[in-house]
């Protein structure tokens, strides 16, 4: 048979074995051509957090299909989209009332940074056009997002000549419970990076608490109300990337909620359609929109994706959150996150392996990061062979499960993660 032309991501298509052909799925699993159920333990990159085959989630894409599957927002409006926004303001941290869609997490963030940028311009302040991002961000994959991942450790650095050049700050490495003097020197860390270049700085970027991609570092609430602080000190605006953090995954609706912060700007995407279809929301607070108002035409936002505010995608994020909300998931995540601490976190054996060098959870999430990546080579054949789809990337084997994965099919998954040390 010749080779797909499909193209996948992130993959050496030279040696990348034939993968697996995924035909349909219903809660936690997918199954494979050929009647392979697996459990997905990572729920297709974090979004698919009603798991697959959600009948209510599916019935609302068809009754929206039914009355209008798009309209741009160019010069018009619809209901789903008008919804949508109403629900994100009134879930998000109080103060972020304007919200801008866009189609996918890497563009959401590219309007918070133009949105910064543009606002540092109307108030008079143009020699502020630059982001101050952290050490293991990550952003997306588009030219700007990559220019505020993480230049080294980054997946980004072969187009370090392309990109434009960014300030970083170190990344935070106290942990989530540490208190407030523990934190003290991730803190002074970033004062003395804003004291260097707040003058040419539009915004600091941040995934709250848990930088995801990067591998999945976490941190403190107390970072995140010391950042605020010090944009404020410094003129500089606050953008919190929770594409990967909304919508529960760190055991509260959002990141930003542990810390009683609002951001100036704040993006969601993977989960807010539950996945069902690819959409972004960039959120802004007064502050930031009433800059763009004015006579002069240049104070209008300068962006627009086609697919803005797609109604099948509104009308799936609406559903998705009163799911969300008429069935407690943050109960449901908080029994995920009882299971993932005891199963994990505070097994002995697990921990004192010499391949593995930190457990961590928060929230819906878990890592167990080694020490070197090669003791990760064959964990996700491993795990297959229980039934269980794993997909580790560099020193990090995670789980990032649906919210509606069981508690039985939890104890699956890390019995599965687990296995792979007790079997070495
Ligand atoms: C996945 C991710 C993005 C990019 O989203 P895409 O929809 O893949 O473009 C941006 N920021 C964070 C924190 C992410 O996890």
């Amino acid at each position: 048979m010749p080779a797909s032309p499909l193209w996948h991501p992130y993959a050496q298509m030279q040696t990348q074995p034939t993968p697996p052909m995924v035909t349909g799925g219903s809660g936690a699993h997918f199954t494979l051509a050929g009647g392979e159920r697996l459990l997905d333990a990572t729920c297709s990159w974090w979004c698919m957090i009603h798991g697959y085959g959600h009948p209510r989630l599916v019935a609302a894409i068809q009754q929206q299909a039914n009355t209008l599957c798009h309209v741009m927002l160019g010069g018009l409006t619809h209901e789903p989209a008008q919804r949508l926004a109403e629900a994100l303001v009134r879930i998000t941290p109080p103060g972020l009332d304007h919200v801008f869609f866009s189609d996918s997490g890497s563009v959401g963030m590219e309007v918070a940074m133009k949105m910064a940028v543009q606002y540092q311009v109307l108030r008079g302040r143009p020699e502020k056009h630059r982001m101050l991002s952290l050490m293991r961000a990550y952003h997306g994959d588009t030219s700007g997002c990559m220019a505020v991942c993480d230049p080294e450790e980054g997946m980004h650095s072969l187009f370090a000549g392309f990109l434009p050049r960014h300030p970083f700050a170190p990344a935070p490495s106290a942990p989530y419970d540490a208190p407030r003097e523990a934190v003290d020197a991730d803190i002074q860390a970033l004062r003395a990076t804003l004291e260097a270049h707040h003058h040419e700085v539009a915004a600091l970027l941040m995934e709250p608490l848990l930088q995801a991609a990067g591998g999945l570092n976490m941190t403190s609430p107390h970072y995140l109300r010391a950042a605020r602080e010090l944009c404020d000190e410094f003129d500089v605006l606050l953008v919190f990337d929770e594409v990967a953090t909304g919508f529960g995954r760190t055991g509260r609706m959002f990141a930003a909620d542990h810390a009683g912060v609002t951001p100036d700007i704040m993006v969601l995407s993977k989960g807010l359609t539950g996945g069902y279809l690819g959409h972004a929301a960039t959120l802004a607070t007064g502050r930031v929109y009433d800059a763009f108002l004015g006579d002069d035409p240049n104070h209008a936002f300068m962006h627009g994706p086609t697919f803005m505010g797609n109604p099948l995608a509104c009308r799936v994020a609406l559903e998705s959150l009163a799911v969300f909300e008429e069935e407690d998931y943050l109960g449901k995540i908080a029994e995920l996150n009882a299971i993932l601490r005891r199963e994990l976190l505070d097994d002995a054996a697990l921990n004192a392996h010499p391949a593995v060098n930190e457990v961590r959870v928060l929230g819906a999430t878990a890592v167990i990061e080694v020490e070197e990546a090669a003791s990760l080579d064959g964990v996700q054949a491993f795990a297959r062979e229980r039934g269980v789809w794993l997909r580790p990337f560099g020193r990090w084997l995670y789980t990032m499960p649906a919210y509606i994965t069981t508690p039985e099919e939890m104890r699956r998954i890390t019995a599965a993660m687990k296995g792979w040390f007790e079997a070495r």
